[in-house]
């Protein structure tokens, strides 16, 4: 048997980071991952479609260029070397986790675990016949898309139709005609990287609105924007079944078809708690996910679960946070998750960024609002970079404290913006205090400093 202060099943954002902080601290650390180091994040999920959406944004911007007094010709993608190139990117930062692993000696097991139970050892998980045990245990496991029950879906999965996340980055040829069963994040993404390359793509979704819960101004905004890309939306529509080379879904009570040679099924993802012996701990759960207090500490004392098997917050950057309060908590430092400045990006042209609360979310909870809202063309960097944008950005504020709780962002550089924006929801100062704040210009980001004074 071997023996760590902690043990940490799966290997993603969540698993290597809080291997990583607890070796930094001096700590003994098993680090058990079945697939590759990095998770779905690295190697089927935020960097390989990050990837190829960045060659999809350079091909959309040569091919209109002109605008810009650019001249272009013969301006082609090819596909199989974008996937080429998103694979050299996955295998380099999957090398530097592997090195930071190393450097922080931890000790990593590339096998699956499978958890036995508490023992006079510890928590004891097996893996590759060996066992492993420490007083601590870090369940990392993260999720797994949900394949529901539809008629034809499985079957289609199985003959490879119907695609996940996993297989359609991976696509070494690209389909003539692409259907995407939801209208989520991850579902708009690949639908966007298919449709800027010139595939027809259709996406079948049963709200009345792309984007989840992305505030509906800016989910409307973008919409207009992907229709003008040439995506087909049908919203408000259920899929029924799966057939050969098509989708059928119900619009207004009438049953339809969408051609298609293959199928994306973006409906969500669900926390990965099966076959690995979690119900040996007694851990609690909650719809399917591993029930944490704030310190991510379940109801087993020393058992921990952090990122995606949690299913509070399933991104890349909620795990990392997580795994550091976990950390902390095992080094017996004070520290607490907060969820409520989480920023959430759509990576597409153009971008939506978001933290915090909207309109109907602050006032779902009581909060007296207000909401502001300036076009990016106020800014005179968004005006000399983007032809025809109707970007917008949004401030929701808290009348009481005259704090901001909420900001919606629909633009250029917004991703790289929201941080500002979630520091001054996480910190909850007064708008006035931000309005003493210089914005460097010329930047996009003056957007927000001119929406503070249209307060
Ligand atoms: C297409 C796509 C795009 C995304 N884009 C973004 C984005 O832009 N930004 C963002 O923040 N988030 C994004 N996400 C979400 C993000 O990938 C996840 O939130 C993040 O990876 C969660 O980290 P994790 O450590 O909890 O789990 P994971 O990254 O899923 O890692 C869990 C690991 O545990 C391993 N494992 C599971 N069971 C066992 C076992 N029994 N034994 C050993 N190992 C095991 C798995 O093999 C896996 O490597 C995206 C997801 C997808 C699918």
């Amino acid at each position: 048997m071997v023996k760590s202060d902690v043990l940490v099943l799966g290997g993603g954002p969540g698993g290597y980071l809080a291997a990583e902080r607890a070796g930094a601290a001096g700590k003994s650390v098993t680090l058990i991952e079945k697939r590759a180091l990095g998770g779905t994040c690295l190697n089927e999920g935020c960097i390989p479609s990050k990837a190829l959406l960045n060659s999809a944004k350079l091909y959309e911007h040569a091919l209109h260029s002109e605008a810009f007094g650019v001249t272009a010709e013969n301006v082609k993608i090819d596909h199989a070397k974008v996937v080429a190139r998103k694979d050299k990117v996955v295998k380099a930062l999957v090398s530097g986790v592997g090195a930071k692993m190393s450097a922080n000696k931890v000790n990593v097991v590339m096998a699956e675990g499978y958890v036995k139970g508490k023992t006079a050892d510890g928590f004891v998980v097996t893996a590759g016949g060996e066992e492993y045990a420490a007083d601590k245990l870090i369940l990392a496991c993260g999720s797994v898309p949900v394949i529901p029950g539809i008629p034809g879906l499985r079957e289609g999965v199985e003959s490879g139709f119907v695609l996940t996340n996993r297989e359609i980055l991976s696509l070494t040829s690209v389909p003539k005609k692409l259907v995407v069963i939801g209208g989520g994040v991850i579902g708009l993404e690949m639908a966007s990287y298919f449709a800027m390359i010139g595939v027809p793509v259709t996406v079948i979704e049963m709200l009345d609105k792309i984007a989840g819960p992305t505030e509906r101004e800016i989910s409307d905004i973008l919409l207009k924007n992907y229709k003008k890309k040439g995506i087909e939306f049908k919203l408000s529509c259920k899929v029924t079944g799966v057939g050969t080379n098509c989708v059928m879904y119900e619009e207004n009570g009438e049953e339809k078809k969408a051609e298609a040679d293959a199928v994306l099924c973006s409906i969500g993802r669900r926390a990965m708690t099966e076959g690995m012996g979690i119900e040996n701990l007694g851990v609690a759960m909650e719809r399917g996910a591993v029930l944490t207090d704030e310190h991510l500490e379940t109801n087993v004392p020393g058992v921990y679960a952090v990122g995606d098997i949690n299913g509070k917050l399933m991104l890349a950057h909620t795990a990392y946070r997580e795994a550091e309060v976990a950390v902390n908590h095992i080094l017996g430092k004070k520290d607490a998750m907060r969820y409520d400045a989480i920023p959430s990006v759509i990576y597409t042209n153009p971008e939506v960024a978001s933290v915090g609360d909207t309109e109907e979310s602050a006032k779902a909870k009581g909060l007296d609002v207000k909401s502001v809202k300036v076009s990016m063309k106020y800014s005179g960097r968004y005006l000399a970079e983007v032809e025809k944008g109707d970007g917008i950005c949004k401030l929701i504020i808290d009348k009481k404290r005259n704090s901001i709780v909420g900001v919606h962002l629909i633009g250029s550089y917004t991703s790289e913006m929201i941080y500002g924006a979630a520091m001054m929801v996480e910190s909850g100062a007064s708008v006035d205090y931000f309005k003493r704040i210089v914005f460097p210009h010329p930047t996009v980001c003056e957007v927000i400093r001119e929406a503070l004074f249209e307060i």
